[in-house]
């Protein structure tokens, strides 16, 4: 698997999005506000979205297509 990144020229880090469980306060004091996120489980991962990759030094998103063919 080889990838640079176009922008950066990075080709080692890259990143896809996940979501966690965590919770979020909410606060009744002037009506009900929610505030921070707390307890964020990193080991409890309810969702992957491996659609989009991303590079992770400048964010830039990964061109797919050439992706897909590095993985062969
Ligand atoms: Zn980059």
């Amino acid at each position: 698997m080889k990838y640079t990144c176009k922008k950066c020229g990075e080709s080692r880090f890259f990143y896809v999005t996940v979501s966690v469980a965590a919770k979020q306060r909410i606060d009744l004091k002037e009506g009900s506000r929610h505030g921070i996120v707390y307890d964020i489980e990193p080991e409890n991962i309810d969702g992957f979205y491996e659609d989009v990759i991303y590079c992770g030094k400048c964010d830039e998103q990964v061109d797919m297509e050439e992706w897909e063919e590095y993985q062969f």
